[in-house]
């Protein structure tokens, strides 16, 4: 059962394709899990479509329309035809991993991008590349009752649970689970006993720990690409 939602804003920036691709990565993914929040992004859209007929047509004139479509044309030659790596998900490594997340998510996790670090001796962490710069995308894993550091954020973080049970000061998050951390909220996830758990998280900035900052705060960073 889903208790946790992405924000009624969020979901509206997702239907109006405001949202940068890691973090709409985090709510195409809660949407595989939840139907209540795919009957409302179905009904965003039917209305952002509505909207868009009621506008009134206007005339425009040829030539500003020829002027256009030669300025997208320029810009389409100048654009890299690859920006966002997708690889193929026949090489996906881990194949216990493959049961454990979304058939959608595999064209992201390929071999090449797939590379599992440990955190502690109970957390590692994968990052996930989606040629996204300005959030940080990846798979975390909480073996079963293993601890994540305690830590806050200098950003926010996204965080839906793809397999598993996590609970933390503020309650326990099942599969389909779409919470969001804000900066400067202090946390220490911990996994069920009976299994492990796996969740993606997006950051929007790097996560700082709390006492022990110095440790282990070389391990928690990586870089996006
Ligand atoms: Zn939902």
């Amino acid at each position: 059962m889903i208790k946790n939602h992405p924000p009624t804003q969020f979901l509206a920036d997702y239907s109006a394709g405001a949202l940068s691709l890691a973090p709409a990565i985090s709510v195409t993914t809660h949407l595989q899990f939840c139907d209540q929040c795919r009957e409302a992004v179905s009904g965003l859209n039917a209305l952002g479509g509505e909207l868009l007929s009621d506008c009134e047509g206007i005339e425009i004139s040829s030539s500003l329309l020829a002027d256009t479509l030669d300025q997208l044309d320029a810009q389409l030659d100048d654009t890299p035809s690859s920006t966002v790596a997708v690889p193929d998900a026949n090489t996906l490594a881990d194949t216990e991993l493959a049961n454990e997340i979304p058939d959608y998510l595999h064209k992201f996790v390929g071999r090449s991008t797939l590379n599992w670090r440990s955190l502690s001796s109970s957390v590692s962490v994968a990052p996930i590349t989606v040629g996204e710069t300005e959030y940080e995308l990846a798979l975390h894993r909480i073996e079963a009752g293993g601890r994540t550091p305690i830590h806050d954020h200098q950003g926010t973080e996204v965080t839906v649970v793809l397999k598993g049970t996590f609970s933390d000061e503020q309650g326990m998050y099942h599969e389909g689970d779409f919470l969001i951390r804000e900066a400067g909220e202090v946390h220490q996830p911990i996994a069920a006993q009976n299994e492990s758990c796996v969740c993606l998280s997006v950051l929007s900035a790097p996560i700082k720990l709390t006492g022990i900052k110095q440790v282990l705060n070389p391990f928690m960073r990586f870089n996006p690409s």
